[in-house]
């Protein structure tokens, strides 16, 4: 990247937050603005034709990614955090009842916490929070105990945005199943390091945003089941999303459609498309050990510097650290900025999981396969540097 940051070459270690995007996705997206700008699903012109199979084709793109059965289980979303209150709001509001169980992890991120504080409020429903092992994990030994007959809902992520290991999500889903209980597993930092097949994890709902993994902004995607997305009432509503409106009744599309209210993000639909090619060559190619490799030598190096201490016991699975040094998080992430590092430091969005370990943030370097071993030199050297000075 010849991006220049504070006078030093740009050293982009957030990918957690959200990733640089391929020349593939921005080209996609300018030429549709460009070349075939025009609404979906609505007009019989060419140009509409043209837009509306780009968009679809992108459907199915992401359906094969996530080996989901159909087409109508891809709904389209702002985002995850979208996608979770969609979830909560209408699967939520017409199947939760006052002594229902909402079960949720302590590593969650806001974004899988807060749409189910809201719905437990309005519904009298309750939440209960799984516990993590020393190892930073949800812990297998709690689940009969915490997943009871009187849990409805059970919402975890895949892997957590600051521990960066993957959850025994397999075990949560079967325990979930034995006492009939829905599951929603937040993906959002999972998917664009391991493969996701939606049929084989057998969970209900799966989120995930495509800016995570090189796509744009502004879109992203709630996987459900069809039996369980089409017992669901409408979201929001208005345009695109119904079948007939009269003052005399209304009546809604079918899937997907039912809970794409309004004029969908186009340009970011068909741009994520291109995220999708660019991630399925990668996962295929030496790329992905790259990835893998520069984990491992990450890790490794990381290890060496004075002070370090990771936030929770041994190596991630994706190329995500979260650790504190000597000094406040945000010294150091002014001094990291001073030399061209974007690194995240804080609470990201995981409030109650630092109360849970006690600490108040951290500092979260989390990268990509176009990041360097060279990178990774030069940060934990700068950090060596830091904590290496006499106060
Ligand atoms: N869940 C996790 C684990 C995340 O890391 C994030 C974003 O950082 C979200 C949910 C929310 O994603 P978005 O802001 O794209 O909706």
């Amino acid at each position: 990247m010849s991006k220049r940051v504070n006078q030093q070459p740009l050293v982009y270690f957030d990918n957690g937050a959200t990733t640089q995007k391929p020349q593939s996705v921005i080209d996609a997206q300018s030429d549709f603005y460009c070349s075939s700008n025009a609404n979906v699903h609505r007009a019989t012109h060419q140009l509409a034709s043209v837009a509306t199979t780009k968009f679809e084709q992108a459907r199915v793109q992401v359906q094969k990614f996530i080996n989901a059965t159909q087409t109508k289980e891809i709904i389209w979303t702002k985002g995850c955090t979208e996608g979770i209150n969609l979830v909560a709001q209408s699967w939520g509001k017409s199947h939760l009842n006052p002594k229902d169980v909402i079960v949720l992890s302590y590593a969650e991120h806001h974004a899988n916490i807060v749409p189910w504080q809201i719905i437990a409020e309005q519904t009298g429903a309750e939440i209960k929070v799984l516990p993590l092992s020393s190892q930073g994990i949800i812990s297998k030994e709690v689940l009969t105990h915490i997943i009871s007959e009187r849990t409805k809902i059970v919402c975890v992520n895949h892997v957590s945005n600051v521990i960066g290991k993957v959850n025994p999500i397999e075990s949560v889903i079967t325990r979930a199943k034995e006492v009939g209980a829905k599951t929603l597993i937040d993906g959002a930092q999972a998917i664009a390091n391991i493969i996701v097949d939606v049929q084989a994890l057998d969970c209900d709902f799966y989120v995930f945003s495509a800016h995570k993994m090189y796509g744009p902004t502004g879109i992203g995607v709630l996987y459900g089941k069809e039996e369980i997305l089409n017992a669901m009432p409408p979201y929001q509503s208005g345009g695109e999303m119904i079948n007939k409106v009269s003052f005399s009744g209304t009546s809604f599309q079918s899937l997907p459609y039912k809970f794409e209210a309004g004029t969908p993000n186009i340009a970011g639909v068909i741009a994520f498309a291109k995220a999708i090619e660019f991630i399925s060559q990668y996962q295929l190619n030496d790329r992905h050990e790259y990835k893998q490799e520069l984990l491992e030598y990450a890790f490794k190096r990381l290890q060496t510097i004075p002070s370090i201490e990771f936030i929770v016991e041994g190596k991630p699975d994706i190329p995500l650290f979260s650790f504190t040094l000597k000094y406040h998080y945000q010294d150091v992430a002014s001094y990291l900025d001073l030399s061209g590092v974007a690194a995240r430091v804080g609470g990201h969005c995981a409030m109650p999981l630092f109360e849970y370990i006690g600490i108040k943030g951290c500092i979260r370097l989390s990268l990509a396969p176009y990041n360097t071993y060279d990178e990774i030199d030069f940060v934990v050297d700068k950090l060596t540097a830091l904590v290496s000075k006499t106060d």
